[in-house]
């Protein structure tokens, strides 16, 4: 199987061809537009609802637009000249966020369904949809034993309420985009991405970030405690952000994944209480752990199955999650000094 370093990817647009990036204000699609950017695309529009300087990251050169685009007029206004879509858009966050906003969480179709139409009248190429591990039927997630979900599990379906309907459905709007209007899409389910330039505090981060925040908080407060969402039996796998992005650029630019849904996340298997571990590890520290059991918590396990994508692309994210969590937690380190020094940082 490729590794990183390997994957060439078969893009047959322009160096200024336009690229739209919707979501470009948050974390996966900030960072995407970085990496296009670093790539040597010249002509990218990074579109989101937050006002510029609440953005995660400003990539030097990129054209930035704060616009809501659930607003049918400024989806038409973005997707101008448009040869590639990229509707990385949507209110969301961690279980603590999407179990307590499901109406915010279901909005987001109308982003979607704005952009969709908007990419097709304006004749672009390809529309990515991020869709999520959280479309998938919840009645196979109830077990921390996992059995990894594959592509076919989402039907029948009983996705996440609010969220993860939202997701179903958009995905079906893809498909018929193709199916009916021959606009090529592609759709990418995520599951738990991770790293820096994410949200780490304010109610929408997930848990690596947190867990290294209140790891971090608990060694400069000297209060050796943590506390825990859940009994730390929860199992889930985490996808570091430079594999998501990569993954993103491949399932693209891949004809065989035209309209079909793909798996994008890792197949490292890991539980709440061993993630607290790691970070613990990371830091060089070991805490009191107490656990607050009327927290959300979201699903008991969760974990990809990757026989689709490596079949497909030969490749599948790899990067192990104690790489990815050293990397992030430094930069969480980082982030929570320059805020006790007054500076601006990331977030929600
Ligand atoms: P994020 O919250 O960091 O970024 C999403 C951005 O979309 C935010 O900056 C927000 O302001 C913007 N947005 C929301 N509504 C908008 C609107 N009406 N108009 C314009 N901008 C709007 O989230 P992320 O982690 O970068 O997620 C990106 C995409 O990936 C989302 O579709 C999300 O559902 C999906 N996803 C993410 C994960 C993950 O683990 N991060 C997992 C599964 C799916």
């Amino acid at each position: 199987m490729k590794q990183n370093s390997e994957v060439k990817i078969n893009r047959d647009i322009a160096r200024d061809d336009l690229i739209l990036i919707t979501g470009a204000g948050g974390f996966i699609g900030g960072s995407l537009a970085r990496y296009f950017h670093d790539l040597g695309y010249t002509r990218i529009r990074a579109v989101d609802r937050k006002p510029l300087p609440d953005w995660y990251q400003r990539v030097p050169g990129v054209e930035c637009l704060s616009m809501d685009l659930s607003e049918n007029e400024n989806a038409i206004r973005a997707a101008v000249d448009a040869v590639e879509v990229y509707n990385l858009a949507a209110d969301m966050g961690g279980m603590g966020f999407i179990e307590h906003f499901r109406v915010e969480c279901l909005r987001s179709i109308l982003v979607n369904t704005h952009l969709l139409e908007a990419a097709w009248r304006a004749g672009a190429r390809r529309y990515f949809f991020s869709s999520s591990a959280c479309a998938y039927n919840t009645d196979l997630q109830k077990d921390p034993h996992v059995r990894a979900l594959k592509e076919s599990d989402a039907y029948p379906a009983m996705a996440e309420r609010g969220y993860g309907w939202e997701k179903l459905v958009s995905e079906m709007f893809c498909q018929e985009y193709w199916a009916e209007r021959g606009l090529e899409t592609h759709v990418a389910r995520f599951h738990n991405i991770y790293g820096p330039h994410g949200t780490w505090f304010g109610g929408r981060e997930k848990a690596p970030a947190a867990l290294c925040r209140k790891v971090i908080e608990a060694v400069d407060s000297g209060n050796l405690a943590i506390n825990i969402w859940g009994d730390g039996s929860q199992t889930r796998s985490f996808c570091f952000i430079e594999d998501c992005v990569l993954g993103i650029d491949q399932i693209m630019h891949c004809d065989r994944l035209i309209a079909t849904p793909i798996n994008l996340g890792s197949s490292e298997l890991i539980s709440v209480t061993d993630l607290v571990t790691m970070v613990e590890q990371i830091a060089g520290v070991q805490l009191k752990r107490s656990h607050d059991l009327s927290a959300p918590k979201g699903v008991a396990g969760r974990n990809s199955d990757n026989t689709f994508i490596r079949e497909v692309l030969d490749w599948e994210p790899l990067t192990p999650l104690r790489t990815g969590m050293e990397k992030t937690y430094r930069w969480i380190c980082q982030q929570f000094q320059d805020r006790k020094a007054g500076k601006r940082v990331v977030r929600d």
